[in-house]
């Protein structure tokens, strides 16, 4: 499992890919995108303002 980004919930901040500690999340066009590297510590979700990331 990887955490999952609500696509039309993300702002593109990038509190989530600076928070990450595998750099497991990039901004892609605007919107997170989560690789493999996750191990669904659930960091990004807890940081993220508008609650688009589930873990
Ligand atoms: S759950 Fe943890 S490892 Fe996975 S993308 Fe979020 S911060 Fe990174
Ligand atoms: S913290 Fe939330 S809103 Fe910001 S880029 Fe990550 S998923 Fe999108």
């Amino acid at each position: 499992m990887v955490a999952e980004i609500k696509v039309e919930e993300c702002l593109g901040c990038g509190a989530c890919e600076e928070v990450c500690p595998q750099d497991a999340i990039t901004i892609e066009d605007g919107i997170a995108v989560v690789s493999d590297d996750c191990v669904d510590c659930g960091a990004c979700a807890d940081e993220c303002p508008n609650d688009a990331i589930t873990v």
